[in-house]
């Protein structure tokens, strides 16, 4: 893609033209968290310069402009990724808090004595962690999907473990420390055949692919806004609504109640029957700016464009003497995992970001994928829209340079 589009890119982004320790900042640490552009922190700041207020509750001016707001920002999130209604959508504060209000509301809802669950070996601890804690309380037990050394899943074991009928399927669409592009649609086909509910981790791949959730026929998709290029606090849970009419409420208190006296409680409707307490109405609004954002430019483009960054990068890093990937499935996307012989990630990491380049280094809240593969951590990076080939090349030359030294 041309590099005048990509300037024109980042200078929406005024934190990547800084300089660390003297060096021009080189940030591949977009699987944490990807930067900002204007739009989004302009529209966060607008809130609160000009319609800060309670949402739902007040019938002032302020209030209802407010909730007029938020609420076209749930509309907008719906849109974005094809949910059949609104009301489909749960704002959250990100991924994590959307799993953890799956396990526990879902987890009443199906799981019980000796039921299973079924994750892959490649999941974040956010989906691997709450799911073990409420089997823990249901005497239950974890269904682990295998992968191979290239990190890519078994869907044979996947067949055969879904024959052990887990009532609930939970996987990442992209892994955040082998980049490997799962393969949803199918994965979720086979577990629909066996009645079986399917939450995708969208956390890697809504802000690099398409995502349209009936096409997928996905139960629930979960995501955060901030690797979205939107606000840190915010994110979402989509649900088909007849799954969420059924759960019961996560949180309990203001905002989630139909009535409530001292005998009893009956909920709010959907989606607000997920939404105790006052939300952070600035950051979805800021969630709506990353959207319109993103919808801004050219998706397809973009799509490959990363890919060339990725491609790029592993070429490179393939003339490295000693250097092993840590995922090398067919289909990734948007980041490279790797270790080098006899050198700690961590050291590495660290040496390089002297020369301002700033990459991941260590389990990635992946600990099972480091056993998996026996080491201790990679050195990751990972890319967004406004990275440039340039910024690949001074990546690949300071892991060179910091790996002879470390030798
Ligand atoms: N799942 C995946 C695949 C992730 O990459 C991450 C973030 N690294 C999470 C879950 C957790 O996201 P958050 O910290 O935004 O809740």
């Amino acid at each position: 893609m041309d590099s005048t589009y990509i300037n024109e890119i980042r200078r929406q982004f005024p934190i990547l033209n800084q300089q660390v320790y003297g060096k021009p900042l080189v940030y591949l640490d977009n699987a944490a968290t990807t930067q900002k552009p204007l739009c989004v922190i302009d529209r966060e700041r607008d809130y609160y310069l000009h319609e800060n207020c309670n949402i739902h509750r007040g019938v002032h001016y302020l209030s209802q402009m407010a909730t007029e707001a938020y609420e076209n920002a749930r509309r907008t999130v719906a849109a974005f990724i094809h949910a059949a209604a609104p009301h489909d959508i749960v704002f959250t504060r990100g991924t994590t808090e959307s799993l953890n209000l799956l396990a526990s509301s879902l987890g009443q809802l199906l799981i019980e004595e000796n039921d299973k669950v079924l994750i892959s070996a490649m999941e974040h601890h956010s989906n691997l962690v709450p799911w073990q804690q409420m089997l823990r309380q249901k005497k239950g037990q974890l269904l682990v999907c295998p992968m191979d050394d290239n990190g890519v899943l078994d869907l044979q074991r996947y067949e055969t473990l879904l024959d052990e009928k887990p009532r609930i399927v939970s996987i990442a669409h992209i892994s955040n420390t082998l980049g490997t592009i799962n393969p949803i649609k199918e994965m979720i086909g086979m577990a629909h055949k066996h009645g079986i509910p399917v939450i995708v981790d969208g956390a890697q791949s809504i802000a690099h692919h398409y995502i349209d959730v009936q096409s997928l026929d996905c139960d629930f998709f979960v995501f955060s806004g901030h690797k979205m290029y939107a606000p840190m606090g915010i994110g979402g849970l989509y649900g088909k609504s007849d799954w969420l009419e059924k759960m019961p409420p996560y949180q309990f208190g203001g905002e989630m109640v139909d009535q409530v006296s001292f005998e009893a409680t009956t909920f709010n409707k959907l989606p607000f029957k997920f939404e105790a307490g006052t939300p952070n109405v600035g950051a979805a609004l800021g969630l709506e700016s990353a959207v319109r954002f993103i919808e801004s430019l050219d998706r397809n483009q973009i799509e490959a464009y990363e890919s060339a960054l990725l491609q790029r990068a592993v070429e490179q890093l393939s003339e490295i003497e000693g250097l092993r990937f840590i995922g090398q499935a067919a289909k990734r996307s948007g980041l490279v995992s790797f270790v080098i012989d006899g050198i700690h990630p961590y050291d590495l990491g660290t040496i390089i970001d002297k020369m301002g380049v700033a990459v991941r280094t260590g389990h990635h809240c992946a600990e099972p994928v480091m056993t998996r593969f026996g080491i201790p951590g990679t050195v990751r990076a990972s890319f967004a829209l406004y990275n440039t080939m340039e910024e690949v090349d001074v990546f690949v030359k300071a892991v060179k340079k910091a790996a002879a030294m470390l030798r």
